[in-house]
């Protein structure tokens, strides 16, 4: 884990660091969450300067929130849980499709050695760029495009983040998966309502996990939704 410096205004940062213990808290009493290393980043990682000024109080509830775009940060327990379900070590190479706010790349690159992430909107990509960058990550890459189409150049990845819902797997993230990678992605037929899926590439195979029901915005692109 590399060290950072989050400066904010004291007293303000202090109250957002009280209201992110309780959300660690929950997620080891509630929700189970039990990799320390995850939980760890999840303690240091300032969610409130992920989401809009006019929400910042609710940074730290158990839900997703509004971002631009009409797209969402998503809600704290699934982004321990997925994080959590890829296991990932400090040499890893992480491709995420979906950057949104960034909170989940920060989540990510705190543990990683790198992280690739595409976003669809170019408002969202360019504010969650300079956003990691002013807080000091500098092991992530973020371009904007259909990230169902993967990311070739810097394949195969370790792991495989997926943080919007396809009506089936894109074909070319699986061909970028490291043998022994693991892909975790919410896949369903309708659109907001999705099951959690981790997928582990074997010498010859594949091999698929089901982690139960969630609800994540649309995966809009050629191997997803059209
Ligand atoms: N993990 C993000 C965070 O912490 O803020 C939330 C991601 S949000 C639930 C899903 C994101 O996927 C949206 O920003 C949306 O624009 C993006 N998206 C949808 N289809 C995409 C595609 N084909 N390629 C890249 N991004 C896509």
């Amino acid at each position: 884990m590399k060290e950072k410096i989050f400066s904010q205004d004291k007293p303000q940062s202090e109250e957002f660091a009280i209201l992110r213990s309780k959300m660690v808290e929950h997620l080891m009493s509630h929700y189970h969450i039990q990799d320390e290393r995850v939980l760890r980043v999840m303690q240091q990682v300032p969610r409130e300067l992920f989401v809009p000024e006019a929400l910042k109080s609710q940074a730290y509830k158990d839900n997703a929130l509004p971002i631009a775009a009409g797209q969402t940060i998503s809600q704290p327990y699934i982004v321990a849980k997925m994080t959590e379900l890829l296991q990932i070590e400090p040499n890893y190479r992480v491709l995420e499709i979906g950057t949104g706010s960034g909170y989940q790349t920060a989540i990510l690159a705190s543990l990683a050695r790198s992280v690739y992430s595409i976003e669809r909107v170019p408002q969202l990509a360019e504010e969650a760029e300079k956003r990691l960058r002013s807080l000091g990550f500098l092991n992530v890459v973020i371009r904007c495009g259909d990230g169902t189409l993967g990311w070739e150049i810097y394949a195969p990845f370790d792991a495989i983040i997926v943080t919007a819902g396809s009506p089936k797997i894109p074909e070319p993230l699986l061909s970028q998966l490291k043998i022994g990678g693991k892909m975790i992605l919410p896949v369903g037929f309708e659109k907001q309502a999705q099951r959690l899926i981790r997928i582990t590439r074997t010498q010859v195979d594949f091999t698929y996990e089901d982690f139960g029901a969630c609800a994540f915005v649309p995966l809009i692109g050629e191997h997803g939704w059209k």
